[in-house]
């Protein structure tokens, strides 16, 4: 049964999707696999009484393994992906004299927001696809090729700190030849249900390790998972490919921060980029109509709807409006990617082998074909 306390509206949801997950494993000739977001390994503890910002990555991934899914992929990987294209088209926007300035775009809420409110800037977000479209579409191609298997046998299950996601998941627009690139999208709330359902013992689990191909990541890739974190691990790969350089301060601290807006300078070579973050909607409407009306002249802005960015998304436990839970879940973010070999999406392996052998150029048709999309102005609401 349902273990854990949701709204009544919520539940209704959640309990639906986790069975469509159930469905999938259990069906014969599916291939599920599973990826989960930045977010989820600093808070899913907290279904099963850790502290908050305790990083459970490993028993995450065990938990999967033994729930049956057959792959387990790091939507770090979609991430990190996503930084080697919207680092690329920044760099393109800028010496091209393209529009200006770039918005990462990761977080379907203000997509939804910005076409219906700003369709006047329908131009400048990023057109990369999210980091889980961007693995799911992966994962059918690529992936699928290399293991020899039908894509159409493949359910790709996200789980998300987000439940806009589900909605995104089933935008035409991310859709390719009528095939979804993620099938079912669940929640933080929904993944602790279905380990309570089966019975395992959580706090017990002895850590496991993301599949390979598509489950290295950098550190970069973890930050996505905090408002701010989009934009400094584009500007550290961007950073590098625009010098020529290897970066040396790999924490750009002048990003960071628990304010709803933030600009900041960020000197790259002989360049000054003008940065803008803001998480909370009322905070993004501010940039957006300073841009708009011509006020501000950012060159790259980052804009998260919930406010402190995913780690504080709607589908992740409850944290009841408090601050500290967040701060320790942030906290947890940084020392993720503190501790990893690799903080930089253009030092990715599994990333460069992806681009060798199959998409090309970053940036280049294949990736445009495969990882881009576009949006529309829609009916204001
Ligand atoms: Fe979803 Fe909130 Fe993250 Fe946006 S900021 S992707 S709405 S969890």
């Amino acid at each position: 049964g349902q273990c854990v306390q949701v709204c009544p509206t919520a539940a209704l949801t959640e309990v639906y999707h986790t069975d469509k997950v159930w469905e999938a494993i259990n069906a014969p000739g599916k291939y599920v696999i599973v990826q989960t977001a930045p977010a989820i390994r600093v808070a899913l503890g907290e279904l099963f009484g850790m502290e908050p910002g305790t990083v459970v990555t490993g028993k995450m991934v065990t938990a999967l393994r033994r729930m049956g899914f057959d792959a387990v992929f790091d939507t770090d990987f979609g991430a990190d992906l996503t930084i080697m294209e919207e680092a690329s088209e920044l760099i393109y926007r800028l010496q091209n004299g393209k529009t200006l300035p770039i918005l990462t775009n990761c977080c379907p809420a203000w997509v939804k927001f910005i076409e219906h409110q700003f369709p006047e800037l329908i131009h400048v977000p990023s057109t990369c696809k999210s980091p889980h479209i961007m693995l799911g579409t992966i994962a059918k191609t690529y992936y699928a090729e290399k293991m020899g298997i039908d894509p159409d046998s493949i359910v790709m299950v996200s789980v998300m700190p987000c439940i806009a996601k589900k909605a995104e998941a089933r935008r035409p627009e991310l859709t390719k030849d009528e095939r979804n690139n993620v099938d079912i999208s669940i929640t933080t709330r929904e993944l602790g249900a279905m380990i309570h359902e089966a019975g395992i013992e959580f706090a017990k689990l002895p850590d496991g390790e993301f599949d390979s191909p598509l489950g290295e990541s950098s550190g970069a890739a973890v930050m996505f998972g905090t408002a701010g974190g989009v934009i400094e691990a584009a500007l550290r790969t961007a950073s590098e490919w625009l010098t020529g350089e290897p970066l040396k301060e790999i924490e750009f601290e002048d990003l960071r921060g628990m304010d709803g807006v933030r600009r900041a300078v960020v000197k790259i070579g002989d360049k000054e980029l003008k940065i803008g973050i803001a998480s909370g909607l009322g905070n993004a409407r501010h940039i957006l109509e300073d841009i708009r009306d011509g006020r501000a002249d950012y060159h790259a802005i980052e804009i998260m709807a919930c406010p402190g960015g995913c780690i504080a998304g709607g589908g992740q436990p409850y944290h009841h409006g408090n601050d500290e839970v967040v701060k320790k879940r942030r906290e947890a973010i940084f020392e993720e990617d503190r501790n990893k070999k690799i903080r930089k999406s253009n030092e990715n392996k599994e990333i460069l082998e992806l681009y060798k052998t199959y998409l090309g150029e970053p940036f280049g048709e294949k990736a445009h074909e495969l990882l881009h999309t576009h949006f529309e102005e829609r009916e204001r609401i």
